[in-house]
C-alpha cells in the first residue's frame, strides 16, 4: 500500500498544545485505558494493541497489551501515517516492503499486520489507537469502523482523564489556599471571629483566644453574644435579623468602636469590622460573617494619657496666665485643689502653705475638699482653712510631708502604720499621696490627694512634677502679692495720714499767715503814718520809726518766705507756667535791687543784656522772686566796692542765668548746707540780716518751674549761683507776664469822696482812719461787720468800699456778692484788704468781682496809689 502525503505536521503547535492540555504524558497506568486496549486487541483478534500519544519526537502508550515497553521514537511508524492523515490506516504485511519502521519490541515479537485510528482532542490528533498482528491480514470496512468506534471510546477516556486532572488541580489549589488562609487567620494580630447567620461561632483565631481568654474549642458552636457585654448582646439577635431581612447595618461593612467581654468579665475596647461572606447566593443559610477585632486598649490608654496631659497643661496654663485674677479673687487655692482632684481622679485633695510657727514648720491649709462628718468636724475644718488653726504634728501622714519633706505614698491606708488612725466618723481613706512643694530646696507648701480609683505610684508624682513646680511659683507669687498688698495698705494709710497732716498744716499756715499779718499791718501802717505825718518827726524819732518799718518789713519777708516754703512742702504752691520775657524780669529785678546795691556800695552789672532776650517757660512772679533772692544774696554777702554780674547763656532748649559776685564766697565743706532751710552758715554771727530760708525756697521754686539750680564758689573770692529754665518753644509769641504798664494815673484830688471800710479789727480801723485824716478830703466810715456795712452802703452808697475778708458772721466774699447784686450798690467798686495772702485767695477774690485784692500789711504808698487809680478810672467812665 502507498503511503499518503503528510497533511498535518507532527510538530503543529496547536496539536502539541492540545496534547499538553491533557497532561497525560507519563501518567500512571490506568485500568480503563488498559481494558480498552485489551478489548480492541481481542475484538479485532490482534496480538498487540495500544492507546498512544504522540508528541514531536516520541510515541508514548498510555496503555499497551502484550508489550513490556511503552515508549519509542516516533518516526516512520505506521502511526505517523494515522496522525498525518487524521484517518484510520492499515497495512496488511509490514514485511512486504511498506518502508515503514516497526518499534524494536514489536519487531522482536514478529509483527506483520497493522491497523490504527486517530485519537482527537480539542479537534487535534493527539495520538492513536493501534493494533499489530503476527499474521499478514487485511481489515474489512466493518472492522475498521469498529476500530474507529473503539478510538472514540479512547477519546472519551482522554476527556475523562483531563477532567479528573483538572479537578485534582483545583482541589490542590483550594487546599493550598485554605492552608494559606488558615495561616493568615491564625497569625493575624487582630482577632478574627467567623460566625454563621444565626450568630453561632464557627471559628476564632489565636488572637481572639489571647484577647478574650477562651480556647477556640470553648467558643465554637456558641452564640457570639458570649463575647459581648450585656448592653450589646441584648440587641444582637434582633440586629442580625434586621440586617438579614432589611440590610440595616451598624457594623457590617463599616466598622466601629465597641466593647468585647473577656472571659473573666472585664470589658476591652475594640474596633470591630464585620464582613459578610455569602458562599451561595441562593442559599441564605450559607451566610457567614467574619468579624475582625482590633484591641484598642493601648490606643485608649494613649488617648487617656494624652487627655490627662492636655488637662495638666491646661491647669498650668490657667494657673500661670490668670494668676493675678486667681490670687486677687482669692480663688487660687480652690483652683489648685480642684485641678489636683481632676487630674488624679481623686476623691479628696488639700493644698496648703508651710509657715514657721515658733520656729517649727506648720501647715496652713488653704483649700481642702470638705470631708466633715459632724458639726464639730465642720467647725474644725473652717478654722483650719481660715488660718485660725494650723497643723503641726510632724509624725502624721501630712506632717511627714510638710515637716519632714517626704513624699508619702500609701495604697493601704487602713493598715499603714504611718497613718495613726482616723477619728470616728472620718470618711474612710484607703489611698493617700502627699507631695511637698519646694522652692530652692525649702518646703514652702504641700498637697495631698486621697482615694483615687487606682493606686498612687511614683510615676504619678513624677507626672505631677510640672504641677508641683507651678504650685511653688504660685505660692511665691501669692506671698509677694500679699506682701505687696500689705505694703500698699500701709502706704495708703501713710498717705492718708500725710494728707490729713498736710490739710492740718495748710489750715495752720493760712491762719498763721492771717494772724501774723494783722498786727504787722498796724505796726507797719502806723510807722509809715508817723514817718509821713503832717507833723514832722524829730531826727531821732524818724530814725527809730524807720527802724520799726525795716524790722517790720524784714519780719514780713520772713513770714512770706517761711509760708511759701511750707506751702511748697505741703504741695500747695501752684505756679502758672507761661512764656515769660527773661529780659523784662531781669530788668525789673535789677531795678528793684539797685537801691540796695548802691547802699552796699556794690556795682550791679548786667552783662550783655541781649543774651537775655528770650522767652522762658516760667511763672513770672516766682522767676522774679528767684532772681531777687540770688541778686540780693550776691549784694548782701559782698564787700564794699565789690561787684555783682548777671549774665544769660541760652542754649538749644534752655537758658542758664548766672549771678556772680566778688563777695565772701562759701567754704567747700559748707556747700551741702547751702540749700537747707534756716541754714545760714556763718552769717548767723554776722551783721547781715537774713533768715536762711531764701536759698531753700529759691531751689524749690526753680524745681517747680522744671529748672535746675547750682552753685560754684571759692571762699574769699566770690560765688556764682546759676539756674536754668526751659526756653519757650515759640519764641515769636509775645511774652506775657509783664503787665503792660498802665498809663500813669492822672492824679485827681481825692476830693469829697465817701469811703466805707468794713473791718472788725479796731487797730486796722484806727490805722485807716489816721491814714485818711492825713490824706484829707476823703470821708471814711468804719463799720465792724458785713451786715452793718451792707445796710449803710444801701442807704447811702459810697464811692468805694474797702472790705476785709475774714469778718465775724458774713464774710467779705458773701458781702461783696450782695453789694454786687443790689442795683443800689452794684456800681460801687469794692477793694479787698485782707491778711489772707495766698495766691488762691487772691485769684478767688478777682474772680468774685473785687476791683483788686490788697494784702495786709499794707504798703500805704501803694495803697494810696491804687485808690487814686480806682477813683481816676471812675472819673473816666
Ligand atoms: P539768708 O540770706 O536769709 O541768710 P539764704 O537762704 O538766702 O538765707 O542763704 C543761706 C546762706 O547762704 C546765707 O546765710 C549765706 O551764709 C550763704 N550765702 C547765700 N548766698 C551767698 C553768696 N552769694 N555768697 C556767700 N554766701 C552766700
Amino acid at each position: 500500500m502507498k503511503l499518503s502525503s503528510p497533511d498535518q505536521p507532527v510538530t503543529d503547535p496547536a496539536r502539541l498544545e492540545a496534547l499538553e492540555s491533557l497532561n497525560i504524558w507519563g501518567s500512571e497506568p490506568d485500568a480503563a485505558f488498559d481494558g480498552l486496549a485489551a478489548l480492541a486487541a481481542d475484538t479485532l483478534d490482534m496480538a498487540f494493541a495500544g492507546i498512544s500519544l504522540i508528541n514531536a519526537e516520541q510515541q508514548w502508550c498510555k496503555a499497551v497489551t502484550g508489550l513490556e515497553s511503552n515508549q519509542w521514537p516516533f518516526s516512520r511508524l505506521a502511526c505517523e501515517q494515522v496522525l498525518r492523515t487524521g484517518g484510520s490506516f492499515q497495512i496488511r504485511d509490514l514485511q512486504a516492503g511498506a518502508g515503514l519502521a516497526v518499534p524494536a519490541p514489536l519487531v522482536d515479537a514478529g509483527v506483520r499486520a497493522y491497523a490504527g485510528t486517530p485519537l482527537k482532542h480539542q479537534g487535534q490528533v493527539v495520538g492513536t489507537l493501534f493494533l499489530y498482528g503476527v499474521e499478514p491480514r487485511s481489515f474489512s470496512a466493518q472492522e475498521l469502523a469498529l476500530l474507529q468506534r473503539l478510538g472514540e471510546q479512547a477519546e472519551a477516556l482522554l476527556l475523562l482523564f483531563e477532567a479528573r486532572q483538572q479537578r485534582q488541580e483545583r482541589q490542590r489549589h483550594q487546599r493550598a489556599s485554605e492552608a494559606r488562609y488558615k495561616a493568615i487567620i491564625q497569625g493575624a494580630a487582630a482577632g478574627i471571629v467567623r460566625i454563621n447567620g444565626h450568630g453561632q461561632i464557627l471559628a476564632v483565631n489565636r488572637s481572639v483566644e489571647e484577647m478574650l481568654g477562651y480556647r477556640e474549642s470553648e467558643l465554637v458552636g456558641r452564640n457570639v453574644k458570649v463575647l459581648m457585654p450585656k448592653r450589646w448582646s441584648e440587641h444582637h439577635d434582633q440586629y442580625l435579623t434586621d440586617y438579614q431581612q432589611h440590610g440595616a447595618a451598624k457594623v457590617i461593612g463599616m466598622g466601629r468602636e465597641v466593647e468585647a467581654l473577656h472571659r473573666d468579665g472585664h470589658t476591652i475596647p475594640v474596633h470591630l469590622a464585620v464582613s459578610e461572606v455569602q458562599a451561595d447566593q441562593h442559599a441564605p443559610e450559607s451566610r457567614e460573617f467574619i468579624g475582625i477585632l482590633s484591641d484598642l486598649s493601648d490606643v485608649y490608654a494613649s488617648r487617656q494619657h494624652q487627655e490627662r496631659q492636655r488637662a495638666l497643661l491646661e491647669v498650668l496654663h490657667t494657673g500661670l496666665t490668670d494668676y493675678r485674677a486667681l490670687v486677687s479673687g482669692n480663688t487660687l487655692w480652690r483652683f489648685l485643689k480642684e485641678a489636683l482632684k481632676e487630674l488624679t481622679g481623686s476623691e479628696y485633695a488639700l493644698i496648703g502653705e508651710v509657715v514657721q510657727q515658733s520656729g517649727v514648720p506648720a501647715l496652713k491649709l488653704h483649700a481642702i475638699t470638705d470631708l466633715s462628718w459632724s458639726d464639730e468636724s465642720r467647725a474644725l475644718m473652717k478654722k483650719l482653712v481660715s488660718g485660725d488653726m494650723m497643723l503641726t504634728n510632724p509624725d502624721s501622714m501630712l506632717g511627714r510631708v510638710f515637716a519632714g519633706g517626704e513624699t508619702v505614698l500609701s495604697n493601704r491606708m487602713q493598715t499603714d502604720p504611718r497613718g495613726g488612725g482616723l477619728p470616728p466618723g472620718h470618711p474612710a481613706l484607703y489611698r493617700f499621696m502627699g507631695v511637698p512643694i519646694r522652692d530652692k530646696g525649702k518646703v514652702i507648701g504641700m498637697y495631698a490627694i486621697a482615694n483615687a480609683a487606682e493606686d498612687y505610684d511614683p510615676e504619678l508624682v513624677e507626672w505631677l512634677e510640672p504641677f508641683t513646680s507651678t504650685c511653688a511659683l504660685l505660692i511665691n507669687l501669692y506671698r509677694q502679692m500679699n506682701e505687696q498688698q500689705q505694703l500698699n495698705e500701709a502706704l495708703q494709710a501713710a498717705h492718708d495720714r500725710a494728707e490729713r497732716a498736710s490739710q492740718a498744716k495748710s489750715e495752720f499756715l493760712s491762719s498763721m499767715s492771717h494772724e501774723l499779718r494783722t498786727p504787722l499791718n498796724s505796726i507797719l501802717g502806723f510807722a509809715q503814718l508817723l514817718l509821713n505825718s503832717r507833723h514832722p518827726l524829730q531826727a531821732r524819732q524818724q530814725r527809730q520809726t524807720e527802724q520799726i518799718i525795716r524790722s517790720g518789713r524784714h519780719l514780713l519777708n520772713l513770714i512770706n518766705e517761711v509760708l511759701d516754703l511750707a506751702r511748697i512742702e505741703a504741695g500747695k504752691m501752684q505756679v502758672s507756667i507761661e512764656a515769660v520775657s527773661l529780659a523784662d524780669v531781669v530788668q525789673e529785678a535789677i531795678e528793684t535791687l539797685s537801691p540796695q546795691a548802691d547802699k552796699a556800695q556794690v556795682r550791679l552789672r548786667w552783662l550783655s543784656p541781649e543774651s537775655c532776650r528770650c522767652s522762658v517757660r516760667a511763672d513770672y512772679t516766682r522767676l522774679r522772686q528767684v532772681l531777687i533772692n540770688l541778686l540780693s544774696n550776691a549784694i548782701k554777702y559782698n564787700r564794699p566796692g565789690g561787684q555783682v554780674m548777671l549774665a544769660c547763656e541760652p542754649s538749644e532748649s534752655q537758658v542758664r542765668i548766672r549771678v556772680q559776685d566778688t563777695g565772701i564766697g562759701i567754704p567747700e565743706n559748707r556747700m551741702s548746707e547751702l540749700f537747707l532751710p534756716f541754714s545760714r552758715l556763718d552769717a548767723d554771727s554776722g551783721s547781715v540780716e537774713g533768715s536762711g530760708v531764701g536759698l531753700a525756697l529759691t531751689r524749690k521754686l526753680v524745681h517747680l518751674m522744671q529748672g535746675e539750680i547750682g552753685v560754684e564758689s571759692v571762699a574769699g573770692e566770690g560765688s556764682e549761683f546759676w539756674f536754668e529754665l526751659p526756653l519757650d518753644e515759640q519764641p515769636n509769641r509775645a511774652p506775657q507776664g509783664q503787665a503792660s504798664s498802665p498809663d500813669a494815673p492822672q492824679s485827681v484830688a481825692i476830693q469829697a469822696r465817701q469811703v466805707l471800710y468794713i473791718e472788725d479789727n479796731p487797730a486796722n480801723q484806727r490805722l485807716m482812719i489816721d491814714l485818711f485824716e492825713d490824706l484829707g478830703g476823703c470821708e471814711l466810715t468804719c463799720v465792724s461787720s458785713a451786715e452793718e456795712g451792707i445796710e449803710l452802703a444801701c442807704s447811702a452808697p459810697p464811692d468805694l468800699v474797702l472790705m476785709d475778708i475774714d469778718l465775724p458772721g458774713m464774710n467779705g466774699f458773701q458781702a461783696q456778692q450782695i453789694l454786687r447784686n443790689n442795683p443800689l450798690t452794684s456800681g460801687v467798686p469794692v477793694l479787698a484788704v485782707s491778711a489772707a495772702a495766698s495766691t488762691h485767695d487772691i485769684r478767688r477774690a478777682r474772680e468774685a468781682g473785687f476791683v483788686d485784692y490788697l494784702t495786709k500789711p499794707l504798703d500805704l504808698a501803694a495803697f494810696i496809689r491804687r485808690i487814686e487809680q480806682i477813683f481816676n478810672q471812675e472819673a473816666l467812665t
